[in-house]
């Protein structure tokens, strides 16, 4: 037993040092997938429950990776966040976001406002709100069709910063929408002290409403309490018929989730687009 121990030991140890050497690897690759231009955004649309009609496009990041292929958001922006390095990143994201989104503008193939997900470490720059209005200068979208998507957790750190940041925002004329809402555990009536337009219920809660009636009751009650707060509400991660009926019936006004789209690459989105129109 003692030497299947020892064995065992040595394998976490190898492990551990190839886990620790694949991530200074990614680190580095990371810092220059920027300058190789190796990023890509996806978009989702966000629906109304009702007639279907598009109200927003979410943009997600992805990696082109020269030999890992598609890499997804949650397996490098942690490491991102750590360096430092989502600052330009983050950037990047909101450039190209708001580039696709004026795009589609000047086409006359979508209107919508563009949700972008911005972390911890953009949020806590000062000058957020200038580098803001410079990238909607410089790319031509108005202020009121983009959005920002924070996490609950994000603005719970320090909520009078979060508070003062986000209305430094909102001067600009965006909406506020809160990211992963319930996840956090803080309350829907002191969140409401912050400025914000928007709940996008987390992605968990919507995921069993149609066979237990706990998620359903909780789904129900945030819906409600959101409307209350004359917040509107998103749900996240919509599969199936079923629970679309279900948020139809709750009035969740909108809806995201692979039932109407998978995230899909700004192109396919043209085409999409194109096709609706053209219909
Ligand atoms: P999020 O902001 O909560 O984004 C929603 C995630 O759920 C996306 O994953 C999306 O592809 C996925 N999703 C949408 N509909 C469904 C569905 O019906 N079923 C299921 N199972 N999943 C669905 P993705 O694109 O992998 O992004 C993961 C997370 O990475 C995002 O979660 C967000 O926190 C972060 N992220 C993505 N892009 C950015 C970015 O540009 N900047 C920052 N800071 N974070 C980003
Ligand atoms: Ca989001
Ligand atoms: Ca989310
Ligand atoms: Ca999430």
């Amino acid at each position: 037993a003692k030497a299947a121990g020892r064995n065992a030991y040595r394998f976490y140890d190898s492990q551990y040092a190839r886990e620790l050497s694949d991530r200074l690897i990614l680190e580095n690759e990371l810092r220059l997938a920027l300058e190789r231009k190796q990023f890509v955004l996806h978009y989702q649309p966000q629906l109304d429950v009702y007639s279907g009609e598009i109200t927003g496009i979410e943009a997600l990041l992805r990696w082109q990776h020269p030999q890992h292929g598609l890499v997804p958001p949650d397996r490098f922006i942690p490491i991102a966040e750590d360096s430092g390095l989502i600052v330009p990143i983050g950037d990047w994201v909101l450039r190209a976001a708001c580039a696709q989104a004026h795009a589609w503008r000047v086409a006359g193939l979508l209107d919508a406002p563009m949700a972008v997900n911005l972390s911890a470490r953009q949020f806590d720059q000062p000058d957020l709100p200038e580098q803001i209005a410079s990238v909607l200068e410089a790319t031509g979208l108005p202020a009121t069709r983009l959005e920002l998507e924070l996490t609950e957790s994000l603005v719970m750190r320090e909520p009078e910063r979060s508070s003062d940041t986000l209305s430094r925002c909102k001067a600009l004329g965006l909406t506020i929408a809160i990211d992963d809402f319930g996840t956090g555990y803080s309350s829907l009536a002191y969140l409401r002290r912050f400025p914000i337009d928007r709940l996008k219920i987390d992605r968990s809660f919507i995921k069993d409403i149609v066979d237990e009636p706990d998620d359903a009751a909780i789904a129900q009650a945030i819906i409600a309490m959101a409307h209350s707060l004359r917040l509107n509400v998103v749900a996240e991660g919509v599969e199936s018929d079923a629970q679309l009926s279900l948020l139809r019936q709750w009035h969740c006004g909108i809806y995201q989730g692979f039932l109407s789209s998978r995230p899909l690459p700004g192109e396919a989105l043209t085409a999409l687009l194109r096709g609706m129109k053209a219909a």
